[in-house]
């Protein structure tokens, strides 16, 4: 239901004068007031049924009848009823209202053609209220994570295709997007001969200047009936004006639009839709079209007003950043580039903003509780590690490992990112650090991405702690229920010393007695949520968070807050550069000559594939095949092994066991080894399809080799004959830095690929936009520091707090501002 602006007015003076004589009321102290004529209730009662000409919605009729039931028993309530009727009735009325503003202000802006709002609607809304959304559609919205009208206005284009470049016939050229006003000259429309589902429809057109072919693919039965044939002809009569947006490309016929948007347009009116406009691509998979999607978000937008805003007018001004509800609409569609931009810039600082803000807070909390864990020590464990442990750490280990120290002495929580490439010797540190807070009879919890490396750290630790009578438990997806209960009771009453795990780590049953800290191995591989849900468990945690796969420091300060950071910047002495070989599918037979010379020697090789198994739809080669081949065919006279994500753990286990004690000469494997595991005795490793990974990926995958003191290799083998792909690998091929090849591999894909939401809390948009917005950052920091130290609990910026506490998973903002 939409209203005149007529009647727009009278709702607005009805809503202001119930606004006043309520708040006489609630200056009385709800003493049920007399006025000139009438009590206070009465009153109420009576406007609050006098609807008839103000053209309500339904849902309003049905909330102000009811108030108006609530008001006749007044005098029956007591203060505190009285008290919370008078806010509910005010909250309603003032809901109407701004639904009346978002009205009035559609009237002016039609720039983008918005539908008009719909006073039963909200920004709250369920999706299944909006008109014509069905059940089936408003599943498929479900299946997008979208079930309110916010979720839609918050789900951004993927890319635009900008049809703001309008030119005349003569001046087209092939390659680029245009639009053009022009009119039919003749219409054919024909089933095409080698496609039973698909018709075609081919419109020359002409200006002033020339005349150009317009052809549309229409795919579908539906659209080979004649009724649909006739539809299109009666559309598309000589003499039409059409406007014509999208690529023109050279065909036989010449110069062509090939399957463009097309837009009839009804005399002189210039008020079509996006021709000429910059249009949105959403990222919809194949259930929803994109125009159905541009039509639903056209009737919604309308409610990005109501959006709460965390800006005031001055920090807008002094920012030059448009209000949220501009930049909203804008991001859908965006009447110019230049807008787009702007609108950008104010949704990425946002969540810049947002994210500090919840930095400070963090950061405030903790230096609040400052509970020293001054227990006795326990005894020198470290000194003991350190002198079984056999190799000395290098200079950077060494270094790495005072700055923790010094961490832990200061009783502000550890909150310590620590980068350092491939081999470097992470673990190590990792084992030191949580000796250092058994030490002080804390627990630790040492969370792994993969069962496998889970298993690997475990034997390492057993190796080295049990000697110390540190106790360690094991505990993935797949430990036994009895053994799981052991672990649970144990972990309790702080028998356990030291968790590692999986995911499985973060299950509620897993309560520590006393946990004081969390080391993330390969911390890429987990989302900031995950990270919180672990230290949650203990109170002031420390926590040490590990990468190989290292992000440039402007990157780090907006995701990763006020981590400190710490890098090892050498690997052990004695490591020998691995050299890194591109090599095309056809010459394998080479490499696997090369690969039996080194196993003969007594060496070991990895050979990695992208996929389990074969698959009809990607032309990809599988484990499963590969492995049959290469132990049947080629080196059917030596130990082959198979590992994959589908075996069992116990399988798992027996396989890499056999190739950490040589029995597997050679491992066919997909990228579940890809993190961490270590077998120094292996010096091949062969990657198939190797331009289907991130360049960070396979210089994981890389570093599985080169672990000991003998030269080692690493093939990356690839089907691609243009080399266009081979630039990527040549990354790799030049260079063994860690470093390096995450910088490129940013470059290459965008932070969004990389980093991804759930590492970063960061929506992909947000990253993707970072590089060209670096100084945001800066702002959004210092505007969030202004804030929190002015008004530390955020009881002046209510907006602000209630958007913290609707989007947070984190237990410490809830705790903080509750
Ligand atoms: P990453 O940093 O990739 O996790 P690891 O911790 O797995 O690396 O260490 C790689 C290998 O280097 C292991 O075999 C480990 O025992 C060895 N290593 C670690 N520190 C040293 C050192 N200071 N001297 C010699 N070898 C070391
Ligand atoms: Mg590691």
């Amino acid at each position: 239901m939409t209203f005149s602006g007529n009647n727009n007015k009278l709702i607005k003076e009805w809503i202001r004068t119930l606004q006043k004589s309520l708040t006489i009321e609630t200056e009385n102290k709800f003493i049920n007031t007399l006025g000139r004529e009438r009590y206070f209730n009465d009153y109420l009662h009576e406007s609050l049924k006098k609807l008839d000409n103000l053209n309500l919605s339904d849902e309003y009729l049905r909330i102000f009848y009811e108030f108006s039931k609530k008001y006749s028993e007044y005098n029956k309530l007591d203060e505190n009823q009285r008290k919370r009727l008078i806010i509910d009735t005010r909250k309603n009325l003032y809901k109407l209202g701004k639904t009346q503003e978002i009205e009035s202000s559609n009237i002016i802006s039609n720039k983008v053609f918005l539908n008009k709002a719909d006073s039963s609607l909200s920004f709250d809304s369920d999706i299944s209220l909006i008109k014509n959304v069905g059940k089936v559609y408003k599943n498929k919205l479900n299946e997008l994570g979208i079930f309110h009208i916010k979720d839609l206005i918050n789900y951004f284009p993927r890319t635009y295709l900008d049809y703001t470049n309008r030119v005349k016939i003569i001046n087209l050229k092939p390659d680029n997007l245009y639009t053009c006003i022009a009119n039919v000259k003749r219409f054919y429309i024909h089933k095409s001969k080698k496609n039973s589902n698909l018709s075609i429809m081919n419109i020359v057109v002409y200006d002033e200047t020339s005349s150009i072919k317009v052809t549309k693919f229409f795919l579908g039965r539906r659209f080979r009936s004649y009724s649909f044939f006739t539809s299109q002809k009666s559309l598309y009569t000589a003499g039409t004006k059409l406007a014509i947006s999208g690529k023109v490309k050279l065909t036989e016929y010449g110069k062509t639009f090939v399957d463009p948007q097309i837009e009839i347009l009804k005399d002189n009116n210039d008020n079509y839709n996006f021709s000429g406009k910059i249009l949105p691509l959403y990222s919809l998979g194949e259930a929803l079209s994109n125009m159905s999607f541009i039509k639903l978000m056209k009737k919604v937008l309308i409610y990005a007003k109501q959006y709460p805003e965390i800006l005031n007018k001055k920090q807008l001004d002094s920012l030059s950043l448009l209000s949220k509800g501009e930049s909203l609409i804008n991001i859908h569609f965006p009447p110019t580039q230049q807008a787009l931009i702007e609108s950008k810039k104010r949704l990425v600082f946002d969540e810049l903003f947002l994210l500090q803000i919840k930095f400070l807070l963090r950061k405030r909390k903790t230096n609040k509780n400052v509970t020293s864990q001054q227990l006795p020590q326990k005894k020198s464990l470290l000194k003991e590690f350190l002198n079984n442990f056999p190799f000395e750490l290098t200079k950077s280990q060494e270094n790495v490992l005072n700055e923790i120290k010094k961490d832990l002495s200061n009783p502000v929580p550890m909150s310590r990112l620590l980068q350092g490439d491939v081999g470097s010797g992470k673990t190590i540190i990792a084992i030191a650090s949580l000796l250092l807070v058994i030490e002080k009879n804390l627990q630790g919890a040492f969370m792994v991405p993969t069962e496998v490396l889970a298993e690997q750290h475990y034997k390492n630790l057993l190796k080295y702690l049990n000697p110390l009578l540190v106790s360690v438990e094991l505990l993935t997806g797949n430990t036994p229920q009895k053994k799981r209960k052991e672990i649970f009771s144990n972990l309790n009453n702080g028998l356990v010393d030291i968790l590692v795990g999986t995911h499985a780590l973060f299950e509620d049953k897993v309560i520590f007695n006393a946990l004081g800290m969390v080391v993330i191995d390969e911390q890429h591989r987990f989302g900031v949520t995950q990270r919180n849900r672990l230290l949650n468990k203990g109170d002031n945690t420390n926590l040490l968070s590990m990468t190989a796969t290292p992000i440039p420091r402007t990157l780090a300060l907006s995701i990763y807050g006020d981590l400190d950071v710490s890098q090892i910047t050498e690997l052990p002495p004695g490591r020998v550069p691995i050299t890194t070989k591109i090599i095309s599918e056809d010459n394998l037979t080479n490499l696997f000559k090369i690969v039996e010379d080194e196993i003969n020697k007594g060496k070991q090789a990895y050979v990695i594939l992208p996929l389990i198994e074969d698959s009809e739809k990607m032309n990809l080669s599988s484990a499963k095949k590969t492995f049959k081949y290469l132990s049947e065919e080629v080196f059917f006279n030596k130990k082959v092994g198979l590992l994959h994500g589908k075996l069992s753990s116990q399988e798992k286990n027996e396989v890499i066991n056999s190739f950490l004690k040589n029995e597997i000469n050679i491992l066919v494997s997909t990228t579940v080894i890809e993190v961490g595991i270590d077998v120094p005795n292996a010096t091949i490793m062969i990657i198939y399809n190797s331009d289907r990974f991130g360049l960070s990926q396979l210089h994981q995958l890389r570093g599985r080799v080169g672990r000991g003191s003998t030269k080692s290799f690493c093939y990356l083998v690839t089907s691609d004959k243009n080399g266009l792909e081979n630039k990527r690998l040549c990354v790799l091929q030049k260079s063994n830095d860690g470093f390096y090849i995450a910088e490129k591999d940013l470059e290459l894909r965008g932070p969004g690929q990389i980093l991804g939401y759930r590492q970063s809390g960061l929506p992909d948009f947000v990253l993707d936009n970072l590089p060209n917005n670096k100084f945001l950052i800066d702002k959004a920091r210092e505007e969030a520091i202004k804030i929190v130290s002015g008004d530390p609990d955020l009881k002046k910026n209510i907006v602000l707090r209630n958007i913290l506490i609707d989007n947070s998973d984190n237990k410490f903002i809830h705790d903080f501002l509750n």
